[in-house]
């Protein structure tokens, strides 16, 4: 870290995973999709660390209005979500809050790996890997709502480090997640979450292994 970059601000969470109404372990390289209902909180565990963990949300009742990117960056003011950030939805609303992180950065610029990307970024034969936009539209067609391809937006990377240089550069550097640190929101409206926990071989957002993460919910009451 050198002298200008600022520390990251960690904050733990009270909840505990034997109140929750929702606990799942999610392998490497796996979809999921779930429904987070208002004021439900929903964990994220790297369990092993360094894993990144693509996300999507949409409104829960209306999968038109979705996590945008763009509008989350120019609400907070900042590339970077951490505690505090508001995962804003292309109609300018918030969809979830992040209330807790012991992570301290995830990026939301770098884009989910594909067939493509690996093929461009990588090798030829690198197209037919498991990829998060694969994992992402096979969890979609499960899901049977009619969703596909252009329902995949930018997307957010939990625990995916993506440093943006002084020049604007963006790099994929070595993760700054460790086994064990997780990331918690609250959910400001009616949410349907989309998670490919990403299967990437060929550059460090998984230190190169990619690694189950744990997935928990509680009701609003477990929170008050
Ligand atoms: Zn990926």
């Amino acid at each position: 870290m050198t002298a200008t970059a600022t520390p990251f601000v960690l904050k733990e969470s009270v909840l505990q995973p034997e109140t929750a109404v929702y606990d799942h372990v999610l392998p490497a390289g796996r979809g999921w999709s779930h429904p987070i209902r208002r004021g439900q909180v929903f964990r994220i565990v790297d369990l092993e660390g360094n894993q990144a963990v693509d996300t999507l949300f949409f409104n829960g009742h209306d999968a038109d209005e979705r996590y945008s990117a763009a509008d989350t960056i120019r609400a907070q003011g900042n590339l970077y979500l951490t505690t505090g950030s508001c995962l804003m939805s292309s109609e300018g609303r918030p969809l979830l809050s992040i209330v807790a992180d012991t992570c301290g950065r995830h990026d939301t610029l770098g884009g989910a790996c594909s067939a493509e990307s690996n093929q461009v970024r990588y090798a030829l034969d690198k197209k037919y890997m498991h990829n998060c936009r694969d994992s992402f539209l096979l969890e979609l067609a499960r899901l049977g709502k009619g969703m596909g391809k252009r329902d995949l937006p930018s997307n957010i990377n939990f625990f995916m480090n993506v440093p943006v240089t002084p020049e604007g550069g963006l790099s994929f550097a070595d993760g700054v997640s460790a086994p064990g640190r997780y990331v918690e929101l609250r959910a400001e409206m009616d949410v349907l979450a989309l998670i490919s926990n990403c299967p990437q071989l060929n550059n460090p957002c998984n230190a190169y292994n990619p690694t189950p993460v744990r997935l928990l919910i509680w009701d609003a009451r477990a929170v008050s």
